[in-house]
Formats: C-alpha cells, structure tokens, sequence
C-alpha cells in the first residue's frame, strides 16, 4: 500500500521496497534521454529528482545505502550522456557536481548526504523526548534508561537504527542544551562554535564537505544568468570542454585543425579569444561595450570581472551577459561547422550575441542614471519607468515614423551605481586586459 507514492510499512524498509523507487527514476531517465536537451536542461531535471526524493523518500525512510548509489549513478548516467547513448562520459566527476556553486559546482544536493542530515533530525527527536510516537517507542523500547548516546548496537537491530547510532560520533559535539524557563533546550553548535536553533538547513550545511569558495562563481551564476550559457561557461572555466587540444592527448596519431582558420589546434584560449573568428566576433561586441583592450584568457576575464562580487551594475551585468552568451556561440558556431557543415559568419554570430544581449536588457529593472543612459544609448534601447525598451520603426500609410514596443519582460531589480558602472569597472576591466 501506498501513500502519496511512498509505500507504507509496518516493518522495515528494505531494498526491496525501493525497487519502485529506482524504477521510476530509470523510467523518467530513459524518457528524458529520447528529447534532445541540453545539458542546462538534464540539470534542472537531475536536480527535480533529487529534490522529489527528498521532499518524500527520504525525509520518512532512511534510503538504504546501494539505492542512494543506483539514484546517483542513473542521474550522473543521465546528466552527461547524449541523447542516443545509454551512457556519456562525465566531463565532471560527480562529487563536484554536486558541490554548492559558490564552490565551484553545480549546486545538487547528493541523496546520501541529505539522508544523513535527516538523520540528525531523527537523533534530536530521541534526545529531546519531543512528543511524538516515535521517540516515545525509541525512548521506551530501544534506550530504556541507557543514554543515547552510551547505547551499542545489538546484533538483530535494523540497518537503519546502527546508521543512526554509527552517525553518533560525526554529530555528538554539535549538540548543544540551554536552560529556557528551567527546561532543557537542545541546540546545535555550528563548525564555527555558534549555537543556533535545530535546523536542517544549518545541519546540512555543517555536515556536507566544505571546500574553499571559488571567486568565480557568481561570474557565472548571477540573478538572471541563462542556464545553457552558464552551464557552457562553467565547463569552459573549469577547462572541460572537449576542445581539440584536449581530443589531442587521446587520440595522438589524429590530426587536428582549429574549424575557424584552420592553423592549429583549438584550445579555449585560442577558440574564444586567439582565432582571428574570434577576434572579429570580439571587436564588434567591444563597440557594445566600455571596454577597449582585449583579453587573450577566458581565466583573466572571468577573474577580473569576480573583483566585483556584489556589484549590481548594469555594466557589470552586461559584461557577464557578453562574456557568457560569446563563449556559447562561438562554441555552438564550431560545433555547426564540424559536424553540421554549417556555417554562420562573424558578424552572424556576433549579432546573435547583440540580439541575445539586448534581449536581457529588456527584462531588467533599472534605475535611470548616467549608466543606464549611456547603456540605452550603445544597445538602441529607450528608458521608460524603470525599465529598457526596444522600440522598432514603424512605418505609417503617411509614412510617419512612430515608435513601438516590441517586448518586455519585467523579471529582476537591479539598483544601479553610476559611480561604479562610468569610472572603476571599465578602467579595472581595461588594465586588466592590457
Ligand atoms: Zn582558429
């Protein structure tokens, strides 16, 4: 029997009765693998799975540990391979997918390490005696007067309750007690020795393996980004993409020639900013920009635009918009060419980053300023109540000339700083690229 698709037991849960569970994802898997999505796409709905599983699985069952591995290796499968193959080479390893993007990942929650935060929380209903069947059973039948913390596992005990005290020894110094109106109050102390109230996110956030913050996440992650542009960028950044310099080192006997001028192999320094496709695509956008030197490094841009973490700046934002959406089509333009056999030419490719561009800008709330102004004016918008307009020629019986809308998405709120957006930007960004 089932209740809102979990199934409901009076015993154990056992590998068993996942079998369904596994079984969905496989088919959900195999039926996203027939449409053919993008990597963003696969992303979001890797990341749909994960969160479903647990909102429902695992926040009533501890998911044993080979069904938490089968769900990961079916969306790690399902995340990188193309939509033709049973299996895709990951470009990522898996455990830095699935690290927050601040730390350079992509921001999934793996099943197992969620699992072991709703744990916890099970740990802290038995050790505060709350009011609930459960930890009265537990508090009665299980501990009886031993300690939970003193308590050995027996030999006939469920999997599940030896998960539960083997986790003992991870959580034991991040429980805390205050005393509140003479009751005890149970508490959790944070890796950085705060005590706060219980809460999963905090657990989980003190559980999982920390790595160091990477500068240039929000780069590429930024209120607004475009999910397919990001993903590219964020593969490009982290030197994932299969360029020809990287095919070189497997296939050492090929010879390869860059798709674009045909001089040398294509790496992500020389396809991006080296080739002279490239450079012509570049030059033209520079004209959008207030930006005039060249940079010859995806790194050094992407590092030089990272100096302004929090800067809402409608240039800052365009920079990233540029950055990202030149990398994805300029990507997309040597992939046509290789293995379509079609060709765009530069100024194609780089009007479809205007295009794209000018399209964002639509969809942003601004404050009129000099920047704002400035950005009007190079992108042939018009502001109007805080918001970037395109306004098109529109040519009357009388031939008069009138302007009209043509769309508007009204999504974010950035705050301008005009200071920030006409002086220190363009000038860091142009001594940088020197
Ligand atoms: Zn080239």
């Amino acid at each position: 029997m089932k209740y809102l698709g979990v199934p409901l037991l009076a015993k154990r849960l056992g590998i068993k009765d996942c079998k369904c569970l596994v079984d969905k994802v496989k088919n959900k898997v195999n039926n996203w693998k027939l449409k053919k999505l993008s990597y963003a796409g696969r992303l979001q709905l890797a990341s749909s799975v994960l969160n479903a599983m647990q909102t429902y699985w695992a926040s009533v069952y501890v998911l044993p540990y080979n069904i938490v591995k089968e769900i990961d290796k079916l969306l790690k499968g399902f995340l990188w391979a193309q939509a033709d193959s049973a299996k895709g080479k990951a470009k990522v390893a898996w455990k830095d997918v699935c690290v927050p993007k601040d730390q350079g990942g992509l921001g999934l929650r793996p099943l197992k390490d969620w699992t072991e935060t709703l744990i916890v929380k099970q740990i802290r209903r038995i050790i505060s005696k709350e009011e609930s069947l459960w930890s009265k059973w537990v508090n009665l039948i299980k501990l009886k007067c031993i300690s939970f913390w003193d308590i050995t596992a027996g030999y006939n005990d469920s999997w599940g309750w030896k998960y539960l005290l083997d986790l003992r020894d991870k959580v034991k110094h991040h429980f805390g007690s205050v005393y509140v109106n003479g009751r005890i109050k149970w508490v959790w102390i944070t890796n950085d020795g705060k005590s706060v109230p219980f809460s999963t996110h905090q657990v989980w956030k003190d559980l999982r393996v920390n790595r160091a913050k990477v500068s240039w996440w929000h780069v590429i992650w930024y209120k607004g980004f475009d999910p397919k542009h990001a993903f590219l960028l964020w593969l490009a950044v982290l030197d994932r993409l299969n360029t020809q310099e990287r095919m070189a080192k497997w296939l050492p006997n090929k010879q390869f020639s860059c798709v674009f001028c045909g001089k040398e192999k294509d790496s992500i320094k020389h396809l991006f900013f080296m080739c002279e496709f490239s450079l012509q695509v570049w030059s033209e956008l520079k004209k959008k920009l207030l930006f005039r030197g060249l940079p010859d490094k995806l790194n050094d841009i992407v590092h030089d635009l990272a100096k302004y973490p929090n800067s809402k700046s409608i240039w800052n934002v365009i920079n990233r918009m540029v950055i990202a959406a030149c990398v994805y089509l300029l990507w997309q333009e040597r992939n046509y060419r290789l293995f379509k056999k079609i060709e765009r030419d530069a100024d194609t490719v780089c009007k479809a980053v205007q295009d794209f561009v000018q399209c964002k800008l639509l969809t942003l709330k601004v404050k009129q300023n000099d920047a704002v102004n400035r950005v009007a004016e190079m992108w042939g918008l018009k502001f109007v109540n805080n918001c970037l307009f395109l306004f098109a020629e529109k040519k009357t019986a009388k031939k008069k000339t009138t302007g009209c809308k043509i769309g508007f998405i009204h999504l974010d709120d950035y705050d301008t700083d005009d200071k920030e957006d006409l002086d220190n930007i363009p000038i860091a960004l142009a001594s940088a690229f020197r």
